[in-house]
């Protein structure tokens, strides 16, 4: 997906402040933060969306699920944190590489 912001940074030609990194997945610091603590997982493998994630996602939505809870600890969230998978325009999506964010720090505001 060479015209895709995130598959540039998983090749290393866009840098990123890194969170966590294994095979299947990127965790990274978002550039323009909306909380004291904002970071994004994305999957390696390039998915537009959730709307686009078939049956053979499954286990890579599970481990980004799975590893928000520890790297918002990580990242000190002890008291809790909020996720956000925004999806397709009307989503507000805008960068179509699939990307769970995790918020947190000062009380988010309810919503
Ligand atoms: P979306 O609105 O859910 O698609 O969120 C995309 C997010 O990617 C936004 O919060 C942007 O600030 C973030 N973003 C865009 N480009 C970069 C980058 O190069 N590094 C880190 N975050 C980025």
């Amino acid at each position: 997906m060479s015209d895709c912001i995130f598959c540039k940074i998983l090749a290393g030609e866009i840098p990123c402040k890194k969170v966590y990194e294994d095979e299947d997945v990127l965790a990274f610091h978002d550039i323009h933060p909306l909380a004291q603590v904002h970071f994004m997982l994305i999957p390696k493998k390039h998915v537009e969306s959730l709307a686009h994630c078939e049956s053979v996602d499954q286990a890579i939505l599970g481990k980004m699920l799975l590893l928000a809870p520890k790297l918002a600890k990580e990242q000190g969230l002890e008291n809790g944190f909020r996720t956000m998978i925004n999806t397709g325009r009307g989503g507000g999506q805008e960068v179509f590489h699939l990307h769970v964010h995790v918020f947190g720090g000062e009380k988010l505001p309810h919503m």
